[in-house]
């Protein structure tokens, strides 16, 4: 890439990352080996899950985990509309509907309340599942979602592809670490460049059901197991007991966030240093995400709203900085507009926050000087 070139996000590649990669071509598995258990159980260890399975990206995790959670035809589900498309087209992939619900105007996140009121405006067993969405990587209050999603007989699906190391402390002072599973019935991540950990293409889902686990895994691979052989059996024995897939992972792949899932923690810490100086430089100038009492934001993003989105961004990439614009609100996209399952919802927080959002460089490799120019350059267009 152009030096002069500042991205919104991106990958940081070490000489460690690839010799892991290497070592692992040179081995006897490129694929179904012990890497992917390897990364599955420190990934599991890192966010305190039970159980961590693999998968060949986030979309098709997500798509695992609304199957685990038995999401069918006809069925519904509440998400963010700000959010990636994928969280809400997984619901689509096994025929279910998809409801939105507005987000909080401060934390950008899918809102409680908001939520609630869907809910409660619909007959009983109405919905099956929420997706709450930890954006820009601030965790959504999960016990707080439990809770409603206890007295409505939902489970929950956290969408945590932008909040690997991300926490918040609940009301019993324990540490909740996204994709834990205390709360959620299952959790998403994704391993592509621009999120925290990068496999190329790659993702994780996290449970502590064994029973979840069990069927993640049944998908994950075809619906193929070999756990009913018997001594009558020979070793090529395996049944298909349901219709599943193949969104495997690759060994070398794994192998590529072992190493960078070593050097996560570390990666968060620095995006909250780069999250500070620019809360420093524009407090009081523009509105950016709220931090809640409690909550560990793991900043895959950092977003400012202003009122001239369209002349900022224009003049960033003018001057080489390729700042991102997220999201485009799902229910706004031609697909979701033509379904229009829940039309008439207000959900103008949304809509109002998209018209003013703009995502800075944000990655851990952003040098102080390049901070300083974003920060500069922003400045100066909004003469501020
Ligand atoms: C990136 C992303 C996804 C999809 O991840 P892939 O690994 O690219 O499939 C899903 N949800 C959110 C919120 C994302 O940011």
């Amino acid at each position: 890439m152009d030096k002069k070139v500042i991205p919104y996000g991106r990958q940081d590649i070490t000489a460690e990352d690839i010799q892991a990669v290497i070592d692992t071509l040179q081995s006897d598995y490129l694929t179904q080996g012990p890497k992917i258990a390897e990364f599955e159980q420190n990934f599991a260890e890192y966010v305190e899950a039970k159980y961590a399975v693999a998968v060949n990206n986030a979309t098709a995790g997500l798509h695992l985990a609304v199957m685990a959670m038995g999401l069918e035809k006809g069925d519904r589900i509440i998400t963010t509309p700000i959010t990636f498309a994928a969280s809400a087209n997984c619901a689509r992939f096994v025929g279910a509907e998809v409801w939105f619900a507005d987000i909080d105007r401060d934390t950008y996140l899918l809102s409680l309340d908001k939520t609630r009121e869907l809910i409660e405006s619909k007959p009983k067993g109405f919905f099956k599942g929420i997706i709450p969405v930890d954006f820009a990587g601030l965790p959504v209050d999960l016990e707080a979602f439990r809770a409603l999603a206890n007295e409505h007989n939902l489970w929950i699906v956290e969408d945590a592809c932008h909040a690997p190391g991300g926490f918040f402390i609940d009301s019993k002072e324990q540490k909740q670490f996204c994709g834990n599973g205390v709360y959620a019935d299952a959790a998403v991540f994704s391993f592509h460049p621009v999120k925290h950990i990068a496999c190329g293409e790659g993702g994780m889902v996290t449970t502590n059901s064994e029973e979840v686990y069990k069927k993640l895994l049944l998908l994950r691979s075809h619906g193929i197991t070999k756990e009913n052989m018997t001594e009558n059996h020979g070793g090529w024995f395996y049944e298909m007991q349901t219709l599943g897939f193949n969104y495997r992972i690759t060994d070398f792949q794994a192998a590529l966030g072992i190493s960078q899932l070593a050097r996560n923690e570390k990666g968060v810490a620095k995006r909250n240093e780069i999250a500070q100086q620019y809360k420093d430089a524009f407090e009081g100038k523009f509105k950016f995400q709220v931090l809640p009492d409690n909550f560990l934001n793991a900043h895959h993003l950092f977003i400012i709203e202003v009122e001239d989105r369209k002349g900022l961004y224009d003049y960033l990439h003018a001057n080489k900085i390729y700042a991102q614009i997220h999201y485009i609100p799902v229910h706004q996209l031609p697909y979701y507009k033509n379904i229009g399952y829940n039309n008439g919802t207000d959900l103008s927080n949304s809509e109002k926050y998209y018209s003013r959002c703009i995502s800075l460089p944000m990655y851990p490799t952003l040098t102080i000087e390049e901070q300083e120019f974003v920060i500069k350059k922003t400045l100066e267009f909004l003469n501020v």
